[in-house]
């Protein structure tokens, strides 16, 4: 009998030419945090055709968590720009006033709950123009002015379509749950606590989540897997307080918050480390 390892590996070398063209997709029509509703619909598509339990619209997100949401009027255009750029009709309206990001659940009977993390926003940069760009060389460089997947996110989206299938499949040998979390609004660290804070974590016991990148001393393409060092951003306020004193008779009884934040941001600076990397035998060609 087939090991599960040559199942999965026979299972995803089928789907290659499938994935590469949803992940094309993705690239081609980019929406930034919040905006992902022509992204959401599709995915929402996808995991119902599959035979997921799907959540989608404010069931993901926890509405006052949604941290950075854009204003009104943006969160409308990118509505009216998803209807256009072939957003699934029937899913799209879940994610009007930014509920986007879409939950995947398969239940397999007793046994643990794990869930898997995919961010699926683009970001505010614009797509290198150049013919010889390979995305405008082939087609599906951004069609959106000034957004792009520069971070790689549409590759998360078509693995987490592509995981999706593989499970599905396999479905007959798991146990427990599996939850896919198709997560909106990952840059500028702002998606993660809405769906936290729905709840969707509870009761899971193993969370695991990837990024797709590169070490600068591979040649490319090159894949890299590996756990652990790898830095994370957090966000805070600080609020710096002063106290005025007249600049000509007295400036010493001061106390000049703007010099003192000034001061912050540059010593701020001096704190993020070169931390171990991955050892190269976790690159492979
Ligand atoms: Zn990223």
């Amino acid at each position: 009998m087939e090991t599960l390892q040559q199942t999965i590996i026979r299972a995803a070398e089928a789907m290659q030419e499938e994935l590469t063209a949803r992940r094309r997709d993705f690239h081609a029509y980019p929406e930034l945090g919040w905006c992902e509703m022509r992204t959401s619909s599709l995915i929402a598509r996808r995991l119902t055709e599959l035979g997921y339990e799907v959540l989608t619209g404010p069931a993901v997100c926890r509405d006052e968590a949604r941290m950075g949401l854009p204003d009104r009027q943006t969160l409308e255009q990118a509505y009216r720009q998803a209807e256009q750029q072939g957003a699934d009709p029937e899913f799209l309206p879940a994610a009007r006033g930014g509920f986007t990001g879409v939950i995947g659940i398969l239940r397999c009977g007793e046994g643990p709950t794990a869930a898997l993390r995919f961010d699926i926003d683009a970001l505010p940069v614009s797509e290198c123009p150049d013919g010889e760009h390979r995305p405008t060389r082939e087609g599906f460089a951004s069609r959106s002015a000034g957004v792009m997947h520069a971070c790689g996110h549409d590759g998360h989206a078509a693995i987490g379509l592509g995981t999706a299938e593989l499970l599905m499949r396999l479905r007959d040998r798991l146990h427990g749950t599996v939850k896919l979390i198709f997560q909106p609004a990952e840059e500028g660290v702002r998606g993660a606590k809405s769906i936290v804070e729905a709840g969707h974590l509870d009761g899971v016991d193993y969370v695991l989540g990837g990024h797709m990148g590169g070490a600068p001393d591979t040649p490319a393409p090159s894949i890299g897997v590996g756990s652990g060092n790898t830095l994370a951003t957090t966000k805070f306020d600080v609020c710096f307080q002063g106290k005025p004193a007249h600049a000509g008779f007295c400036p010493e009884l001061g106390k000049n918050a703007m010099l003192a934040a000034a001061a912050a941001v540059l010593n701020l600076y001096a704190s993020p480390g070169t931390g171990p990397r991955p050892p190269r035998s976790m690159w492979a060609s």
